[in-house]
């Protein structure tokens, strides 16, 4: 935690733009709860004000060389400010703020509204916009009206289908809904995960113990607080709402990131909450006025008139004197600032007393658990026995929190999936990545292992420095299958009795971090482990070192280091390529495979490559290397040629090819792995159309297994086993849901390739007998997955986009002797797996 003196520095600012709203909203914080500080506030900020205010953000930031602050414009309702008063205050903001670090730029309103006009101005802008919704027009009507008692369903319906355009997808940064536990929670989800939004939140009404929120009791008559899971009947009627939502989630394979349960799985896993209303991570939002006036978050108001006041104006006071003000630190202390029932309290790491104002109880102040607190229990408790058998241990468990439009999903749905298509796997990849790495540094049982705590520093603060080198380099395959292996054997090994190798393993962290520092020049020092002779620099290359235990890596300059071990001293240039020579140098560099402008690694030297389901081959020969870039070079242009549906996902996805060993020249080989995203490996094949058809194949399991890492597409608790046409052994849903896709590519291959001008007669007929019988097996195989009844409703929609791909192609000709053939070939496979299992 950056800190700057002793004050924690604030990360998101809400601005407030205008004071008054074109709704009249019954449970709005704002105008309804205690605090009236409102009528008193200039309706709309002022230029001067708004500039102040940035000026401010800049000053804080920069003080405490935060890399990227939040700022949310809000209100009342803040399109009321009009167009261009917004895009001039979004404009003033960037000025003053993006010379000191990243702005992350957002808009909370109602949208009744949001118009094309507005739209254009937040693209111009980068502007993303959440919009509040209460869920179907039942739930929604029972508070979001107008003055006049109208609803304002249509209208912000109206809102959410612009945001949904392709044009304006991109502003979409979700919905918001307050809970009433009136309304029919499975309707409400249903209706706002159709809207297909980014993210969902669902917010509890505010209230505190003085003034409880509908359905919930307040103080006993002596004053003291119900006890907690006191078993009545009625007692949590927000959990007993939030369950049945909750079964709907996950029943549609989490296909919308709900942001309460993604945070409970988060924070159980020990991670991040994302959100104030739970966890215990330290507040870091400042609410700054329509008139200046600095004050903490706005859902304090619901206490008591002033409760949000600090007495400070961006006039007259930095944003470190609202840091330091007592009443934002009280909300800095983790567990230590809890009631003593919240510090004891089974599901305090998740809960962490729930939202701080609704706490709130005249005398006792905020030093009591939340209003919710029966709620909160049971509902964490809920979310964690069902998703988080094993907490803990499960890296399973690390889901990304995204999203993805319909569009893209029905597209690699279909078997395809273009650039963009792809970038909303890559960047749930990320994610997951820099999740697993961050339960690795809580959970490595090192006890201060100095190389992994070294890597740990210096990759922090490359990721403030030079982030685009850290996530080059964490987006290589083969560090999220290290992280991996790393906490499985983290989860087997005690604290404090971690072994050397399991030291050496996750000291890996220092060479992933020394990597990025060679990338991107920064001058720094590290020292990292080496493994069966070699200092292991990811996506760089391996550096010869002889029985040392560690090298000392010191970059002197973009792409540059010196080494020293005990074993010796280098001078390394990381990109220089190795001589044509049979003998090998010490600094080996990954060398690439190139085919015009388009380059993938061929990695034959990454530490912990060998996660695929067959042996890596050693370090290649000149000789090795040259017939790969050969058979590549033909390969790449057959593909963007004849593919033109799979090559613009591979350019954006596809970025090493992974040599495997093989005793059997001539055996055809190749693999993906989930946890190597972007990484196909394969033992040479015989030609270059042999490299493109393995190319599609293998992709098609990356790109399955990035998606099923968002989405539950299938019933994880269904044991049951499958017949595969093409395999021996019966297999599991998802198994069967991978190989079929695959072959999704491999039919599609062939039925090119049996058209393909200049074709020997034979090698056509060769292709269109593979293709008639991929396309029975795949077709079979389709239908087997869709009538297993082991997919959720998501994995539904997915097969019957595989199916929309394979259907025509069924009715496409083949020669007579190829048809017979693949048919033969068919009876033969399903009367084996009959007599399997009969016997
Ligand atoms: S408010 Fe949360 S942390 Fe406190 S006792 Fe209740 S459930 Fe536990």
């Amino acid at each position: 935690m950056a800190v700057f003196g002793d004050v924690l520095p604030f990360r998101q600012f809400v601005l407030k733009i205008h004071s008054r709203c074109d709704l009249a909203c019954d449970h709005c914080y704002v105008y309804e709860h205690a605090d009236q500080s409102w009528r008193g506030r200039p309706t709309v900020i002022s230029p001067e004000t708004a500039r102040q205010a940035a000026e401010r953000i800049a000053e804080h930031a920069s003080e405490h060389r935060l890399s990227m602050v939040r700022v949310i414009l809000h209100g009342g309702e803040p399109l009321l400010a009009g167009v261009s008063r917004l895009g001039a205050i979004a404009r003033v903001l960037r000025r003053a703020i993006e010379p000191v670090c990243e702005l992350d730029l957002r808009i909370h309103t109602n949208g009744v509204r949001l118009d094309t006009a507005f739209c254009e101005m937040f693209l111009a802008e980068g502007i993303l916009v959440g919009i509040s919704l209460d869920g179907d027009r039942a739930a929604n009507d029972l508070h979001r009206r107008y003055l006049n008692g109208r609803s304002s369903y249509d209208q912000v319906l109206r809102a959410v289908a612009l945001l949904r355009q392709e044009r304006y997808r991109p502003l979409f940064a979700g919905l918001l809904a307050t809970i009433d536990i009136r309304s029919d929670p499975v309707a409400v989800y249903r209706a706002l995960a159709e809207l297909d939004p980014p993210n969902l939140d669902f917010l509890l009404p505010h209230g505190t113990w003085e003034t409880p929120p509908p359905g919930k009791r307040g103080p006993l008559p002596d004053g003291r607080l119900p006890a907690r899971l006191a078993g009545e009947p009625g007692a949590t009627p927000y959990a007993d709402w939030l369950a049945p939502v909750f079964a709907e989630w996950t029943k549609d394979g989490r296909r919308v990131p709900v942001r309460m349960f993604e945070s409970i799985i988060e924070t159980t896993l020990g991670g991040a909450s994302g959100t104030e209303s739970l966890g215990l991570a330290p507040s870091d939002v400042a609410v700054i006025e329509t008139d200046g006036t600095i004050e903490q978050a706005d859902s304090i108001k619901v206490a008591y008139d002033g409760a949000p006041v600090t007495g400070l104006d961006v006039f007259s006071h930095s944003l470190n004197a609202a840091a330091a003000h007592p009443a934002i630190r009280a909300r800095q202390q983790g567990i230590a600032g809890l009631s003593p029932v919240c510090r004891t309290c089974p599901v305090v790491d998740t809960c962490g007393g729930g939202l701080y104002a609704h706490r709130y109880l005249t005398g006792s102040g905020f030093a009591n658990p939340s209003v919710y607190c029966t709620d909160l229990e049971k509902i964490i408790t809920h979310v964690r026995a069902r998703l988080l058998p094993q907490a803990g241990a499960t890296v399973a468990a690390q889901r990304p929190s995204h999203s993805m439009p319909q569009a893209h999903f029905d597209a690699l749905a279909a078997g395809f999936g273009d650039a963009e298509s792809i970038s909303y796997l890559s960047a749930a990849q990320r994610s997951v990545r820099r999740a697993v790495l961050r339960l690795l540094h809580e959970r490595a049982p090192l006890d201060g292992d100095p190389v992994f705590d070294g890597g740990w520093d210096l990759l922090t603060r490359l990721d403030h420095a030079a982030p685009g080198a850290v996530d080059e380099v964490l987006a290589h395959p083969y560090v999220r299958a290290w992280a991996e292996g790393c906490l499985r054997n983290a989860g087997r090994t005690a604290v404090g009795t971690a072994t050397r190798s399991t030291a050496t393993r996750a000291g890996h962290l220092a060479s992933v971090a020394a990597a990025a520092a060679i990338r991107s020049g920064t001058l720094a020092e590290a020292e990292v482990p080496v493994s069966d002779g070699y200092a292991h620099l990811p996506t760089l290359g391996r550096l010869r070192a002889g029985d040392a235990r560690t090298v000392t890596i010191a970059v002197t300059g973009p792409g540059q280091f010196e080494a020293r071990a005990t074993s010796g001293k280098w001078r390394v240039e990381a990109g220089v390529q190795d001589p044509a020579s049979e003998t090998e140098p010490d600094w080996q560099p990954v060398r690439v495979l190139r085919s015009g402008e388009f380059t993938v690694r061929l990695e034959d030297t990454d530490l912990n490559r060998d996660c695929h389901q067959w042996p890596a081959a050693p370090r290649l020969t000149p000789a090795a290397v040259a017939a790969w870039q050969e058979q590549f070079a033909e390969a790449w242009p057959l593909i963007e040629d004849s593919f033109p549906t799979y090559a613009p996902g591979l350019a954006a996805g596809l970025s090493t090819v992974m040599p495997l060993a093989n005793d059997a020249p001539g055996r055809e080989i190749s693999a993906a792995a989930r946890q190597a995203f972007g990484a196909v490996a394969a033992a040479l094949p015989a030609t270059g159309a042999d490299l493109a058809l393995l190319l599609i194949h293998e992709f098609q399991h990356v790109k399955l297994g990035a998606l099923t890492d968002m989405f539950d597409l299938c019933d994880r608790t269904d044991q049951r086993v499958f017949f595969a046409p093409w395999r021996d052994d019966p297999r599991p849903v998802g198994a069967l849901l991978q190989g079929t896709y695959a072959h999704i590519g491999v039919t599609d291959f062939w039925r090119v390739r049996r058209d393909a001008a200049g074709q020997e007669p034979a090698a056509a007929a060769e292709a269109a007998e593979r293709f008639a019988r991929w396309r029975m097996m795949t077709a079979e195989a389709i239908e087997t997955l869709a009538g297993s009844g082991a997919l959720t409703p998501l994995g539904d929609r997915f097969v019957a986009g595989m199916r929309a791909t394979v259907e025509p192609w069924l009715s496409e000709p083949v020669p007579q002797a190829a048809a017979s053939s693949a048919a033969r070939w068919a009876a033969e496979r399903r009367a084996a797996w009959q007599r399997r299992k009969d016997s």
